[in-house]
């Protein structure tokens, strides 16, 4: 087994704090990366805290790991030691499913194996994430991390980046086309930088005017406050995307409002509560209300190379591991510019 240095939430409520633990020793099919990065995902805080409920502890979370190759099993092709690599946010799935043969592991008819939090197809072991030393993964689940973006900046690319890349390319952002991002965070920002990269008019959405400046220079062209009453009166019926990143409970009929004949408003923020909506809103203007998670894996590599081509990356603000409990606290009251990033040596 190889030992592991980490940081874990022991349970729902205590701070996370130093856990040392055992990965699976290598086989033919894994690679062993030493761990660099890891972005720090509102989902984190979500499961740490079973928000959504099923939390399973130990956890170390991270699911935006960034590193170097370490060492590759008697059978890998696509990696070798020294590589720069990525894991995002699952580890494994059937391989045999309709999903997982299309390349849609994330929606892997027997589920995926989440990178943490989750239990690997042997129905035993616990997975544990990126916020640790080392990781071994099978090399089909491995991503090739851009050579032209500095890894701490490319690392939050494997969650936020893939799950807006995704129903932008889906709902087909682009030239000519109307894009709203509702909620200016991690996911929010990167989503900015793709919409805006893909040709599509960008506005966002933020709930006061404190963002304004830095949605201009991340490539917004309209910015308007949601707690502005005004705003629903002036975008009516304007967007034909939405997609909405909130992670807390919002009104979405009100948001459903601005989307032009045709629209979609698309749902990848996952609130803790559900939410009701109203048919004449859908009905009245042949609007679609969808759901969109993650990407897989061929999808993930192709908005890796998208973003290296576009020169897209994520910005950051750098922490050591000890300071994690800090940042939940300043992700909840919405101060994040725009994606944490732990600096893994620091351990
Ligand atoms: P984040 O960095 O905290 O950003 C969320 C943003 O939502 C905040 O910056 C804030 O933006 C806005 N917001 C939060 N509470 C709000 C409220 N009460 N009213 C209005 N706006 C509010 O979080 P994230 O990492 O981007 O993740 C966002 C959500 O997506 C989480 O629920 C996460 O679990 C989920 N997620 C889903 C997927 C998927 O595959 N579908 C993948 C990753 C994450 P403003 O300050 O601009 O208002
Ligand atoms: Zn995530
Ligand atoms: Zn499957």
């Amino acid at each position: 087994m190889i030992q592991v240095k980490g940081y874990a939430a022991q349970n729902a409520t205590t701070p996370l704090a130093p856990y040392s633990f055992q990965r699976r020793d290598p086989n033919d099919h894994d690679v062993v990366i030493d761990i660099k990065y890891c972005g720090i995902c509102h989902t984190d805080i979500h499961q740490v805290t079973n928000g959504w409920g099923g939390s399973t502890y130990p956890m170390v979370p991270g699911h935006e790991i960034a590193g170097i190759v370490s060492h590759v099993g008697s059978k890998v092709t696509r990696y070798k030691v020294g590589d720069k690599v990525g894991v995002g946010c699952f580890v494994d799935s059937c391989r045999k499913c309709d999903p997982c043969r299309r390349g849609l592991e994330q929606y892997c008819k027997e589920g995926m194996v989440t990178t943490y939090n989750g239990v690997e197809r042997d129905g035993k072991t616990t997975t544990q994430g990126g916020y640790s030393n080392k990781i071994v993964v099978d090399e089909n689940y491995v991503l090739h991390m851009p050579e032209n973006i500095p890894l701490d900046h490319a690392a939050p690319l494997l969650c936020a980046g893939v799950t807006l890349y995704s129903p932008l390319v889906h709902w087909k952002a682009g030239l000519g086309k109307k894009v709203g991002i509702v909620g200016l965070g991690g996911l929010g920002h990167i989503g900015v930088k793709i919409a805006h990269a893909l040709g599509s008019e960008v506005t966002v959405l933020s709930h006061s005017l404190a963002k304004q400046d830095d949605a201009k220079k991340l490539g917004a062209d309209k910015f308007f406050a949601t707690l502005d009453p005004e705003t629903f009166d002036k975008l009516k019926g304007y967007f034909d995307l939405i997609i909405n990143t909130v992670s807390s409970g919002i009104d979405l009929n009100a948001y459903l409002d601005l989307l032009t004949l045709d629209g979609a408003m698309i749902l990848v923020g996952m609130p803790e509560t559900e939410a009701s909506v109203g048919p004449f809103l859908l009905a009245g203007a042949r609007r679609t209300l969808a759901g969109s998670l993650i990407g897989g894996i061929k999808e993930t590599q192709e908005m890796l190379d998208f973003c290296s081509k576009h020169n897209v990356a994520c910005d950051i603000e750098i922490i050591p591991i000890q300071k994690v409990n800090d940042a939940y606290k300043r992700i909840l009251k919405s101060d994040v510019r725009y994606r944490f990033v732990i600096d893994i040596k620091s351990l």
